[in-house]
């Protein structure tokens, strides 16, 4: 049995303990947290959207027309009308025939990766892709099967390696923790090849990237080469939830065997109404990406003039490689001792040797905002012990992932 005590000490020892801090008032570009005002640069409210008054009064409207609770699954007590609504729309902009909410962001993964594969079959994923779609794998009654970030050529030696009967590929489209983005493309090439559907996680590309913010596969045109696109209605659009957008064969499926679906408590009306009024928002001021992406240009190059170097950085998200745990939490707290919240992001979120503050820009930053919060960094760093210009290379950290053993080996599934 896991001693508790013993666990906690050690992990504290090694830098890698975690630890909640306190926010009063709503989540924005600034906050108080735990009394101190603070300019947060961790946060994924990438267009500002989650304390927006009409996305308030849309969640507020919501709760006195359908109360909040829901009181059991859709299976069990039904679709209400705002569920509908909500569905029609998100299809709408993906771009896919219809679209299946779901509590989060976490259970839309294991629901989805976890559904469609079986025995004999084997799930084929990045391995820095989220940890929900990780354990979407792991649930799946199928092999397991990491290949390394990015690496087609690695999917492509485990594909004929392992030759399944069936299955799937799945990456994140835009990676959390590194920013990057995933070659969709030739990992579209590969599922039609090899006869595996393809499941991506459009997390942290929905509201950001593609045409009107409909995410990377609308940008690269691959609408009809993705069998199920999951989205997350808690980052860009400021609410709280996630859908799987794919046909009506696909959705009627997922229904029957996607037990976090079918399991679990369907999501408040509040929240639902709130994601209505978020993508009117997207489509109402456009600019709101725009100025994502100028704001994430401007971060880069203040970063860049602090010798930091942020070379392999081309989203909002704006990785800072350290290296060592204890290092990467200095650095957070001496930029909090400042008033910029850079988070700290450590093994196993990450692999060993990798840590790192994990910058994630908003559409209602200000560019003076982010200048000084570039310069805090700067000082931070070399408080912290680590000069800016030591930074590790996101090629070289992606090195260092050969050994993240993220998901069970084939041979054990
Ligand atoms: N996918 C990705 C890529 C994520 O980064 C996250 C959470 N940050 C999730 C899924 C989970 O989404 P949720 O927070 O809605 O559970």
């Amino acid at each position: 049995m896991t001693d508790l005590k013993a666990r906690l000490d050690e992990l504290e020892e090694l830098g890698l303990s975690r630890r909640m801090r306190l926010v009063s008032g709503p989540q924005g570009p600034r906050v108080v947290l735990d009394g101190q005002p603070v300019l947060v640069l961790c946060s994924n409210n990438y267009l500002g959207l989650a304390d927006h008054p009409r996305v308030r009064e849309a969640a507020a409207d919501a709760a006195m027309r359908w109360g909040v609770g829901t009181g059991a699954s859709r299976v069990a007590s039904g679709t209400m009308t705002v569920h509908r609504r909500l569905e029609e729309r998100l299809a709408e902009f993906v771009g896919t025939r219809t679209s299946l909410l779901f509590g989060s962001g976490y259970l839309a993964n294991l629901g989805v990766v976890g559904a469609l594969a079986g025995a004999g079959d084997a799930v084929f994923c990045d391995e820095l892709s989220h940890a929900s779609m990780v354990d979407g794998c792991r649930l799946a009654r199928a092999a397991a099967v990491p290949f390394r970030h990015g690496d087609v050529e690695h999917l492509a030696w485990q594909i004929g390696r392992v030759e399944p009967q069936g299955g799937a590929i799945c990456t994140d489209t835009v990676f959390a923790m590194d920013g990057d983005v995933a070659p969709l493309a030739e990992l579209a090439d590969l599922a039609r090849t090899h006869g595996l559907r393809f499941v991506v996680d459009e997390a942290h590309a929905l509201g950001t990237l593609g045409p009107d913010g409909r995410g990377l596969v609308a940008e690269l045109g691959l609408e009809d080469e993705v069998d199920v696109v999951i989205g997350t209605l808690g980052k860009a659009l400021g609410s709280y939830g996630a859908f799987a957008a794919c046909d009506g064969r696909m959705a009627r499926y997922l229904v029957q065997a996607a037990r976090p679906f079918a399991c679990s408590t369907a999501p408040p009306p509040p929240v639902v109404a709130a994601a209505l009024a978020a993508l009117e928002l997207l489509a109402e001021q456009p600019r709101r990406i725009d100025k994502l992406h100028a704001n994430a240009g401007a971060l880069r190059d203040e970063l860049a003039r602090e010798g930091f170097d942020v070379a392999g950085a081309t989203t909002q998200i704006v990785p800072l490689i350290v290296g060592d745990a204890p290092t990467a939490l200095r650095m957070c707290e001496a930029a909090l001792r400042e008033g910029v919240f850079a988070q700290a992001i450590r093994p196993p979120v990450v692999p060993d040797g990798t840590a790192r503050l994990r910058l994630a820009v908003m559409a209602s930053h200000t560019k003076s905002e982010l200048r000084d919060a570039a310069r805090t960094l700067g000082r931070a760093a070399l408080q912290a012990g680590f000069r800016p210009g030591a930074g590790m290379p996101m090629a070289e950290a992606h090195q260092l992932t050969d050994d993240f053993a993220a998901l069970p080996a084939a041979e054990a599934a």
